[in-house]
């Protein structure tokens, strides 16, 4: 049920982290503030395909 996800920058776009999640448990867009190496700050990361 673990499928591999990309989490995206949501204010650059860039796309930083590669993660995977469990589809039963997390069904909508995952999101998460993670730091961003290129905003060189915490910023929210969103799921993208
Ligand atoms: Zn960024």
């Amino acid at each position: 049920m673990r499928v591999n996800i990309t989490l995206a920058c949501t204010e650059c776009g860039e796309r930083n982290y590669i993660t995977t999640k469990n589809k039963r448990n997390n069904p909508e867009r995952l999101e998460l503030k993670k730091y961003c190496s290129r905003d060189k700050k915490v910023t929210l990361h969103r799921e993208t395909k």
